[in-house]
């Protein structure tokens, strides 16, 4: 099986990705010491910058074809060498047609997460995904329309989010949600006020798409580590703590999209430490 599937009882999951992005620790990571990261080293790029994978799940479960978040978006015509953009290649490449996708979810409406949601055909906007309804969680659309949070946390939400009302495509979400029989969308809340993840049950099997509940695997351990990103920091850091701790103690297998694709991996203790284990 390639490395970018994973079955979870009769479910699978595979891994695609819109590229990447790369930041400085004092950009991204304001509150962290420098020194704090020496013992994590080997999760920085030579730079010393932190780079995310900019990770979608396409999950099959009882005939249905769910994506999970939907990467940054096409490249802007000023920036051709951008590390983005790779969405729908990677679709093409792993032979899978945009059209097979009924339903689009977002784990929160942050733009790394909306960028594909449509296309831009001169005045007009087209679903990407033709044949999907997207569900978002109510919390997120409320705030991306607030004027004095917007412009900051949600800037490509009048292009990415904000049209598929008028195209009547919005599906939300109020708390815990059940997708089909075998996912769930569970509220974790705090890097946005509607953030959530997605469970995955099937033949007692579990495994977990965590959208931005961690960026980085440093994070599974240092949980209390909240980046500029993280709208409430407090509330994030309640929420991956208790994250974590359900993770490793009921060894769900988990999917972190900014994590180094593909993403798999599980939560695992050595020496009194969480730490990811990549699968
Ligand atoms: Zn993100």
């Amino acid at each position: 099986m390639a490395n970018n599937v994973i079955r979870v009882g009769d479910v699978g999951i595979m891994a695609l990705s819109d590229g990447m992005l790369e930041f400085d620790l004092c950009n991204f990571f304001p509150t962290i010491p420098p020194d704090s990261w020496r013992q994590y080293e080997s999760h920085l790029t030579e730079e010393h910058k932190v780079r995310f994978n900019l990770g979608s799940y396409l999950i099959r479960s009882g005939g249905r074809t769910v994506l999970v978040d939907t990467g940054l978006g096409p490249k802007p015509a000023d920036a051709p060498d951008a590390p983005w953009g790779q969405l729908m290649h990677d679709f093409q490449a792993k032979g899978v047609p945009p059209e097979d996708v009924d339903t689009v979810v977002m784990t929160h409406l942050h733009r790394d997460h909306v960028g594909w949601n449509l296309v831009a055909q001169g005045e007009k906007y087209v679903p990407t995904f033709p044949h999907a309804r997207y569900w978002m969680s109510a919390k997120d659309w409320e705030v991306c329309h607030e004027p004095d949070v917007q412009p900051q946390r949600f800037p490509n939400a009048p292009a990415c989010v904000w049209p598929l009302a008028e195209l009547g495509l919005v599906e939300l979400m109020k708390g815990e949600h059940s997708i089909t029989r075998e996912l769930t969308a569970l509220p974790t809340p705090g890097h946005t006020p509607g953030h959530m993840s997605i469970l995955i049950t099937s033949q007692g099997e579990r495994a977990l798409v965590l959208g931005d509940a961690a960026h980085s695997p440093v994070q599974v351990h240092e949980t209390d580590w909240v980046s500029r990103a993280d709208m409430d920091p407090e509330l994030t850091r309640q929420t991956r703590r208790a994250l974590m701790e359900r993770l490793e103690r009921e060894a769900i297998i988990v999917a972190a999209g900014h994590f180094q694709a593909p993403g798999f991996g599980r939560i695992v203790r050595l020496q009194g430490r969480r730490y990811w284990h990549g699968l």
